[in-house]
């Protein structure tokens, strides 16, 4: 009864980060050993002061349907944040909380983009935006990069790709699944290309923001040239080590807020009402456990990138923010091991699961074939045994 299922839904791909990530658990279950490094979320668990607000949201009675878009004080507690940290001016009625920022894409993308809509998606990218846009129809445009340029893309090709039918510029900076952060300057000149193109929404993904070892985070959303067309998405999940709560938001233009609240009142209206509590809490409160994850991570990155280094044939990036590394690891195309045969990334991810007991995340997932995307938010301990089993797996391939 396959055949039954839409036409729509054949059209996009299942998310390789939950496939691999759902692989590992198997094994796992099955009794065998593997270091998860396919999934980006933080080991931490969620600061102490954020639980006491959900148990007091409980307490409180926050059981009951909240307003579509969120509660009024998480809205102004996401307006106050935006000006105090990134200084973008969104008044709270242009503020929409959904279920996670994969839900504030999607409804951003399924309120904006017709049939036939080009959506311009610098490569690489995170795994489920060029699903989103199939799924709505509309025709995601690639902009490539390369290691050499630490996986920035040519500003030129972005002239050359712009066009009537371009309707969204859609991006993450840091950059799941490179890490590179995109400069103020950087991001000034994409302003200024985009400027020239008044029907273009850009739509930029901020929820690596705090974890960013350069400290130079900038939105895009502050330059005056792209005034009301800019929808800067964030959330909780990364930052305060929150992913399982399910809470994103947009701040966005008064009318295509408007939009989706319209959408997600007839798909799952309004976000979890406890985890809305905790959020403002989150993001009122102090920022000092986000810090010391953040600095953690930032020693997990130096170790990794060493010992990436060292192996023969595989080329790291240079992580600037997030939790991922993304190397070039195409020396190994065409190696093999007993039964294993190397390919493509993805043949080196299964013989890397099955060899070293590590999951990892095809590159060709985010757009880069000849990459392979590594999580490092893991502890030290899983980072030390999952970097001595890939050494190991990868010098065990020949010639
Ligand atoms: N954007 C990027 C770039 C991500 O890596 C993630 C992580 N899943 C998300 C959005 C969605 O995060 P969440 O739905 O957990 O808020
Ligand atoms: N964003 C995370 C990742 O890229 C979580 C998994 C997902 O939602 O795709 O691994």
């Amino acid at each position: 009864m396959e055949h039954l299922i839409s036409d729509r839904l054949k059209r996009v791909a299942e998310s390789q980060t939950l496939v691999m990530t759902k692989m590992a658990r198997e094994l796992s279950q099955s009794g065998t050993r593997i270091i998860n490094l396919s999934i980006g979320e933080p080991d931490f668990g969620t600061p102490d002061h954020i639980l006491k607000a959900a148990h007091e949201a409980i307490d409180d009675g926050f059981t009951h349907y909240p307003p579509v878009s969120g509660y009024p004080d998480l809205r102004q507690a996401i307006s106050d944040k935006f000006l105090r940290d990134n200084e973008l001016d969104y008044a709270p009625e242009q503020i929409v909380v959904s279920c996670g920022a994969k839900h504030s894409i999607m409804n951003v993308i399924m309120s904006t983009v017709n049939l036939g809509d080009e959506v311009i998606i610098p490569a690489p990218y995170w795994v489920s935006y060029p699903e989103m846009v199939k799924l709505a129809g509309g025709i995601p445009v690639y902009l490539r990069s390369s290691i050499e340029t630490n996986y920035k893309f040519d500003t030129d090709e972005l002239r050359r790709v712009l066009n009537r039918k371009s309707k969204v510029f859609l991006f993450s900076s840091p950059c799941n699944p490179s890490g590179s952060v995109f400069s103020e300057e950087e991001l000034t000149e994409i302003a200024g290309i985009l400027s020239q193109h008044p029907d273009i929404i850009v739509v930029s993904d901020e929820i690596y923001e705090h974890i960013n070892y350069e400290d130079s985070h900038y939105s895009i959303g502050r330059d005056p040239r792209l005034a009301g067309r800019v929808v800067t998405v964030n959330g909780v999940s990364k930052g305060f080590a929150m992913t399982g709560w399910r809470i994103g938001y947009i701040g966005a233009p008064l009318w295509l807020a408007k939009a989706c609240e319209k959408l997600q009142g007839q798909f799952t209206s309004g976000a979890n009402s406890i985890a809305q509590k905790a959020s403002i809490k989150a993001l009122t409160g102090t920022m000092k456990p986000s810090e010391k994850m953040t600095a953690t991570f930032k020693k997990r990155r130096e170790f990794v990138m060493n010992a990436l280094n060292q192996m023969p044939g595989v080329v790291p990036n240079i992580s600037q923010g997030a939790f991922y590394v993304f190397p070039d690891i195409s020396a190994y195309f065409g190696k093999s091991f007993g039964k294993y045969n190397i390919d493509n990334a993805m043949d080196l991810c299964m013989y890397l699961l099955k060899e070293a007991n590590v999951s990892l995340v095809t590159g060709a997932a985010f757009g880069n074939p000849e990459c392979i995307r590594i999580s490092y938010a893991a502890s030290m301990e899983d980072l030390e045994e999952a970097m001595n089993n890939i050494s190991e797996a990868l010098a065990r391939l020949n010639p």
